[in-house]
């Protein structure tokens, strides 16, 4: 029987950029000891504390159908945290929780995009990016960026490309290149969304990792609030990966019609996942640091063990689980060096080329296993890169 074009054509036939990974996995299977730094995920778990919130609540009763726009109490915790972090007026009115930032990217672009619209994403960018768009039958368009500007789009490349699209989809801070886009590259976002008359889906997952400098979300710029979607998540903020709850924020008619897009698909998320949300979002701060804290830590070291050679080099990263690291030296390309690696060292990262064609010659290295362990797998990188270097 034949399948609609925008099902079959989702990962848009070429390879997924998971061949490492998946070659990682088997040789685990096989019985070898693999160092894994490929996958966005915390080495901690969900903390005790809201895994009991989530069990109080289906124990006392919340497993039946939930709210479909969200919980009153989740909306408006996540709405409260919105508004402090942000300055923007923000009510519940604004918000629809999701099971997960993902399906919040896709409905996003389905509420922005019509069916051959364009819908443009800055490279290198999160895997699921451009088979997202095209699930929602929009187009995807790139903004290719270059290491030379740390990753961040430039302002004519922003105005080119967005003239006669529908959505901009940015994201920071950034996954692969852990970049966090200052003022003038979020001004320059703006602008072209404003210029040429699109909405902008911002994802913010990873608004709570920032190692330098501060996190600007978009939506907080003159003019943006009415045409800004923020995509948002309890997965990375308190290591809820798992548990499928994030939400969008944007416009209240906006969010009334994407509650009707949830009624027909989703229908909603846990009563007593959404419960643990809450609870965990009244933890305050500290306990969003407490998550954080293990990568700014790795961060750290990472910088410590690329002093003093040449050949490994960071792209200057403030924010988000991962390092995106430059081995143009060597002259491999990001994929050869990945599975060299993989084979001599058993150590399994990301080819900047899984992530677009502007990481081409990089690696992504997510920090998220132990410091003595993390520390000892970089440093082995290190070494056998200078060693293929000096061949
Ligand atoms: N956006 C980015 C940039 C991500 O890295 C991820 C997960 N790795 C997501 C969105 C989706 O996260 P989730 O669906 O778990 O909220």
């Amino acid at each position: 029987m034949k399948l609609s074009h925008r099902i079959t054509h989702i990962t848009g036939g070429g390879s997924d950029g998971w061949d490492v990974f998946n070659k990682a996995r088997r040789m685990i299977a096989d019985g070898i000891a693999v160092t894994e730094l490929t996958i966005g995920e915390h080495d901690i778990r969900t903390s005790p504390a809201i895994l009991e919130a989530m069990q109080m609540s289906a124990m006392g009763g919340h497993t039946g159908y939930a709210m479909v726009p969200g919980t009153d109490a989740l909306r408006k915790s996540v709405a409260a945290r919105i508004a402090a972090r942000t300055g923007v007026p923000t009510t519940a009115d604004n918000i629809l929780i999701t099971p997960g930032g993902q399906a919040a990217l896709y409905a996003a672009h389905t509420a922005t995009c019509n069916p051959g619209d364009t819908a443009v994403y800055i490279d290198p960018y999160y895997a699921t990016y451009p088979g997202t768009i095209r699930g929602a039958d929009a187009v995807p368009k790139a903004v290719v960026t270059t290491p030379d500007t740390a990753f961040q789009p430039r302002a004519d490349a922003l105005m080119e490309a967005t003239k006669g699209a529908s959505s901009l989809l940015v994201n920071t801070p950034n996954n692969p290149t852990g970049v966090v886009y200052g003022a003038q590259t979020l001004a320059a976002i703006a602008k072209a969304c404003i210029a040429n008359d699109l909405w902008l889906i911002s994802d913010e997952v990873y608004d709570t990792q920032v190692w330098e400098g501060r996190h600007i979300s978009p939506r907080s710029l003159p003019g943006m609030a009415e045409r800004t979607l923020v995509v948002g998540s309890m997965s990375k903020s308190h290591a809820m990966t798992g548990s499928r709850v994030g939400w969008i924020c944007g416009p209240a008619e906006a969010i009334s019609h994407l509650i009707n897009l949830a009624t027909h698909t989703t229908y909603g998320v846990a009563g007593f996942i959404q419960d643990a949300a809450d609870f965990a979002l009244n933890q305050g701060d500290a306990v969003e640091e407490e998550v954080a804290a293990p990568f700014r830590r790795r961060r750290a070291l990472t910088m410590e063990a690329l002093e003093g050679q040449n050949v490994v080099r960071a792209v200057p990263a403030q924010g988000a689980m991962y390092v995106m690291l430059d081995l143009r030296a060597t002259g491999m390309s990001g994929e050869d060096f990945a599975n060299a690696l993989l084979d001599a060292e058993h150590i399994a990262v990301m080819p900047g080329e899984s992530f677009g064609t502007a990481a081409a010659g990089h690696v992504r290295v997510a920090m998220t296993i132990a410091d003595n362990q993390y520390l000892d797998a970089l440093n082995r990188l290190i070494a056998f890169a200078a060693d293929l270097a000096a061949q």
